[in-house]
């Protein structure tokens, strides 16, 4: 079964692929990992992304879905795997369909993770760091005392990164770039949407219940 996963920063999409590649054994291949990977090990893939990314530019369609279709010709996607991060745009969405075809498959479920904005901003805003480089989150990891250190007794700060605003305006890119994505996917019925507003382990049994639907 061929995966893909979408959701915004935030949505806990990370800790969901985990979850489903532990259950399911299928391999979660994450953009950023096989360009890291490929660049790393200087093949000739990763030489080329390189030398765009060292200009500062975007690494572009055509090498990229050729970096994607050499990591799925790879054998532990055999039975499936589950993409991450690709694509993010139709175009890429066409490519992916053309590689996949060409090898008889396709792609069987689109997972979203949805989570509304507000839930959103109140968990990516709620960071605050400290001078000694620890950091906190005012939910997930409260300092003991509010906005001091508990290692130096400093005083926590927010990052311009971590503003409500600026989170906002990110999650408005994410949502202006993938809404076409989730339109097309939808179109082809088979898109999945997860509410992801619910704790880890029953979204992770709404993901299974959805996956469990298909022959493996
Ligand atoms: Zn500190």
């Amino acid at each position: 079964m061929n995966i893909i996963l979408l959701g915004p920063p935030g949505a806990g999409k990370g800790t969901q692929a985990k979850k489903i590649q532990e259950h399911y054994k299928f391999p979660h291949i994450s953009t950023g990992d096989i360009l890291r990977e490929n660049i790393n090990n200087n093949t000739g893939l990763g030489l080329k992304a390189k030398s765009y990314m060292a200009r500062g530019e975007l690494v572009p369609d055509e090498l990229l879905i050729t970096i994607i279709k050499d990591r799925l010709s790879k054998k532990d996607c055999q039975n499936g795997f589950m993409l991450d991060g690709y694509p993010r745009t139709i175009p890429q969405a066409d490519a992916l369909q053309m590689i996949l075809t060409e090898s008889g498959e396709m792609v069987d479920v689109v997972l979203n993770i949805f989570v509304d904005d507000e839930e959103l901003i109140k968990r990516l805003s709620g960071r605050r760091m400290c001078k000694c480089g620890a950091s906190y989150h005012v939910i997930f990891n409260p300092p003991a005392q509010e906005d001091v250190c508990n290692l130096c007794k400093g005083k926590l700060y927010q990052r311009d990164d971590d503003k409500p605003e600026t989170i906002r305006n990110r999650l408005n890119v994410y949502k202006k770039q993938t809404q076409p994505l989730i339109n097309y996917y939808s179109n082809k019925k088979i898109l999945k949407t997860i509410d992801g507003s619910k704790d880890i382990h029953q979204i992770f049994e709404e993901i299974k219940e959805e996956l469990d639907k298909y022959d493996q």
